[in-house]
């Protein structure tokens, strides 16, 4: 992965984020601006904290991947999710949350079994997927949202 330059909403300047960065949610080197996740083709990595900055604040559509390290069908999907972040880069954010670390996010949306995936569109819950399935179904549920 390469560094990527994006460019501030709020005041313009360009920030160069680094490769090593690109899971974190990145701000504005000069004005402290939360800058759009969706811009860069990474999957966000989202912990108790971060899940409203992102999922609270996003004008793009956001698919979070509730996941566990510790389970097999999560691991099959989460080359899924990083194809996805490349392919939806601009349009909509891929981020993927770890229940057994954050389980405050993880039982407010009262999630039960992973992976499961949760689709936001305008900070709201509007659609949800329950086990691994193949990209084309994630791909179809995603698009619905960007019209
Ligand atoms: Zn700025």
């Amino acid at each position: 992965m390469n560094d990527i330059i994006v460019t501030c909403p709020s005041c313009g300047v360009k920030n160069r984020i680094p490769a090593d960065k690109q899971d974190r949610v990145p701000k504005c080197g000069r004005c402290g601006q939360v800058l759009p996740s969706g811009s860069i083709p990474t999957v966000v990595e989202l912990d108790d904290r971060k899940f409203d900055q992102v999922v609270g604040h996003s004008s793009l559509p956001v698919l979070v991947d509730f996941y566990s390290p510790t389970c097999g069908p999560c691991r099959m999907m989460a080359p899924v999710i990083e194809n996805l972040a490349r392919a939806y880069a601009g349009r909509a954010v891929i981020a993927k949350l770890d229940t057994s670390r954050n389980q405050v996010i993880a039982a407010k949306f009262q999630i039960r079994g992973v992976p499961t995936l949760l689709f936001f569109k305008s900070n709201k819950l509007v659609d949800q997927i329950v086990g691994a399935v193949p990209q084309p179904e994630i791909e179809q549920r995603l698009n619905a949202l960007l019209s």
